[in-house]
């Protein structure tokens, strides 16, 4: 059976940087009897949580490609737990048969659409997260909270 990745921070999972979650209650009724797999690369990469916020200071692409870091609110690099992250994430692949991934918008991990320009300013721009960017890359079809009735 066909499973599907999920943000854990959606299913009400406390990995929040914050220390919270994102549960949202319409996707929770959505999966109902669907085969998911709840992920979190910002905690497999190694963060704590909570932990400071993060955000992109380049492309995912960029940053993949050792060409851009990922800084944390009070200038930490955090670049390495993030590609661990991602890249574990990326196992997972191997292990089980994965068509989709339904992730949290915005994230600089799980964004699909958009991503914050890393400058801790709330402005949004097109891009991806890092995990979101190398699942797209193995061919995982992404949606998120906004369109995960066409997952
Ligand atoms: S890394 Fe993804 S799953 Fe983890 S808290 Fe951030 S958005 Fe949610």
């Amino acid at each position: 059976m066909k499973k599907t990745l999920v943000s854990a921070c959606l299913l009400g999972i406390d990995c929040k940087y914050s220390g919270e979650n994102n549960k949202n209650e319409e996707l929770l009724e959505f999966l109902k009897g669907k085969d998911i797999i709840p992920i979190c690369p910002e905690q497999l990469g190694g963060l704590k949580t909570p932990r400071q916020m993060a955000e992109l200071k380049s492309t995912a692409k960029d940053i993949v490609e050792n060409e851009g870091i990922v800084i944390t609110k009070d200038n930490v690099d955090v670049t390495k737990e993030f590609l661990k992250g991602g890249y574990e994430i990326l196992k997972y692949l191997k292990l089980f048969d994965i068509e989709k991934a339904i992730l949290k918008e915005g994230s600089p991990s799980c964004g699909s659409n958009f991503v914050y320009d890393g400058s801790f300013s709330s402005k949004k721009i097109k891009g991806q997260g890092i995990t979101a960017y190398l699942l797209q890359k193995e061919g995982v079809k992404l949606f998120s909270e906004n369109n995960f009735m066409e997952a």
